[in-house]
C-alpha cells in the first residue's frame, strides 16, 4: 500500500500505472510526475538519473479515450517496487 504518500502536493490527478514490469495498478500523481519531470514511484525521493518507467493513462471524461503518459522514476525506485 502506497497510494498515500504524497498528502500535500497542490494537485493530483488518479491514473492506472502501468509499469514495465508488472501489474497495472491505480495511483496519484502529480503534474510533474505525469510530464516525466519526476520520479513516479516515489514523492520524496532523490537522484540525478531518472529512466522509463512505463506509462500512465489518464481518464479524461466520459466521452474520451484514455490518455497515455510516458513516465520516469528513478532506477533504485523501480528495484524497489519489484
Ligand atoms: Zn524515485
Amino acid at each position: 500500500m502506497s497510494d498515500d504518500d504524497s498528502p500535500m502536493t497542490d494537485m493530483t490527478v488518479l491514473v492506472e500505472y502501468r509499469p514495465l514490469d508488472g501489474e497495472p495498478r491505480e495511483i496519484r500523481v502529480t503534474g510533474e510526475q505525469l510530464h516525466a519531470r519526476a520520479c513516479i514511484v516515489g514523492s520524496s525521493c532523490s537522484g540525478d538519473v531518472l529512466v522509463d518507467a512505463g506509462h500512465v493513462h489518464t481518464t479524461t471524461g466520459e466521452r474520451s479515450a484514455p490518455l497515455g503518459w510516458a513516465v520516469v522514476a528513478h532506477p533504485e525506485c523501480l528495484a524497489d517496487e519489484s
